[in-house]
């Protein structure tokens, strides 16, 4: 089964708003084992929007498209599609209910006919109702193909294709179960690691298929298989990691989230143990602490952060003995583990994370060469740091930092 996505905005096309529709959708796609042939963005104009469709259709079995669909003028989608149909607009009833209790719950304010507009939808269309927006989503079809309209506002977006998209084409193409599992590795490069498990890799099963994704700092090594026996499919791949992990028993992390990251692998395990964590960072300037906050739950181990971001703040906010800077450096192993160490004892907590470096382009505070990090923990019985050079590059700098950071405490 093959998918195009199409997104719609002249927003999109000057650089204003960066697509992140087609990721969501794309991935989203996968997990049911559609292959997306195409992404286009394309900018709110009757022509384009025609063109687009005809292409797609010439090549797919879904397009998917989104924005466009507000009530002002420029927003065309809806229009446009009607004509590419040779439809007319009509009068949804349960759509306009939809919005007249959307607007009476989160709006307030008198309803405008643009607004009732919005009910309006080719005739040839099942609206696709729309929860959180008034725009409604639309899904047509013609012989074996569907047509699928969706608002361009993402969390609007992404309620209708995991509530309304996803059920309705796994129903109509029969598709089948798709499974992924991923394992993080530390410490190994990618050759290493195909080395390492080599005789494992050649044994498997030809419906399990195997993945090495590095990036910065980290290994996943990815397993996927698909068909239509969901438990027996899930038995199947816990075998094989079952068996695997024995050979990289050091390296291995443990499984990654759902949503990829091994942050949530280090919450659940603090969750589980009641234990806490707190944060003094310097270089990565809170890239360390918002890994862990930008997941719901993260109050339930994360006691807070410091970004001490000058030499004066290490010592004033956090303690750091002004001899250590003047004789290590802000930049060293004994100022990153007295970070930790006090971050810890400030916030009570049972673990702390510490990091100071200099991510460049040029030399700051210290003499640190560019890309020199220092990473330190602080447990309940220890304080240990390691050094690093990360490279001249600011923004990898920084993510190296973070990665080797969380791994740090993962182990
Ligand atoms: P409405 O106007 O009712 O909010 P709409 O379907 O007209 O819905 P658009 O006006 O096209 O949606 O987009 C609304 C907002 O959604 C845009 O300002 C933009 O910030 C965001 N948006 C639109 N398309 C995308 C996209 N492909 N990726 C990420 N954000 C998007
Ligand atoms: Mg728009």
């Amino acid at each position: 089964m093959l998918a195009e996505i199409i997104t719609i905005g002249d927003e999109l096309l000057i650089g204003q708003v960066v697509d992140t529709n087609s990721a969501f959708i794309a991935k989203q796609l996968n997990k049911i084992g559609v292959s997306v042939y195409q992404i286009t963005s394309i900018q709110d104009d009757k022509l384009h929007i025609l063109q687009a469709l005809k292409n797609a259709e010439s090549r797919v079995d879904i397009i998917i498209c989104t924005g466009g669909l507000g009530p002002t003028k420029d927003d065309i989608t809806k229009k446009t599609i009607a004509e590419y149909f040779e439809d007319t607009l009509e009068r949804n009833d349960a759509v306009l209910e939809n919005i007249e209790t959307i607007w009476k719950q989160h709006v307030r304010t008198t309803m405008l006919q643009v607004n009732r507009d919005q009910a309006l939808i080719p005739s040839k269309s099942k609206p696709l109702m729309n929860r959180l927006g008034t725009a409604p989503g639309m899904w047509i079809e013609k012989q074996d193909k569907v047509f699928i309209s969706l608002p361009g506002v993402p969390y609007e977006m992404t309620e209708l294709v995991d509530n309304e998209v996803i059920p309705k084409l796994k129903e109509k193409f029969n598709c089948p179960f798709i499974l992924h599992k991923t394992m993080i590795v530390y410490g190994l490069g990618e050759s290493a690691l195909a080395d390492r498990i080599a005789s494992w890799e050649d044994a498997l099963p030809s419906h399990i298929k195997l993945a090495y994704l590095p990036n910065l700092g980290k290994m996943r090594l990815r397993l996927s298989t698909k068909g239509s026996d969901e438990a027996q499919l899930k038995k199947d791949i816990q075998d094989q990691i079952n068996k695997v992990i024995p050979l990289i028993r050091e390296e291995y992390a443990g499984l990654e989230d759902e949503d990829g990251s091994v942050e949530v692998v280090i919450a659940k395990q603090l969750t589980k143990l009641g234990d806490t964590l707190a944060i003094a960072e310097s270089c990565t300037g809170g890239a360390v602490a918002e890994r862990f906050t930008v997941h719901s739950g993260a109050s339930a181990f994360f006691k807070g952060g410091l970004v001490t971001y000058s030499t004066q703040s290490k010592i004033k906010v956090l303690q750091v003995p002004e001899s250590d800077i003047n004789t290590y450096s802000v930049v060293s192993a004994q100022v990153a583990e007295s970070m930790a160490r006090n971050a810890k004892a400030l916030f009570q907590s049972d673990y702390a994370i510490a990091t100071t470096g200099n991510a460049g382009p040029t030399k700051g505070d210290s003499d640190a060469e560019v890309g020199t990090v220092h990473i330190a923990i602080a447990t309940n019985t220890e304080v240990y740091s390691q050094a690093f050079n990360f490279g001249n590059s600011r923004i990898k700098v920084i993510n190296k930092a973070v990665n080797k950071a969380l791994e740090m405490l993962l182990k």
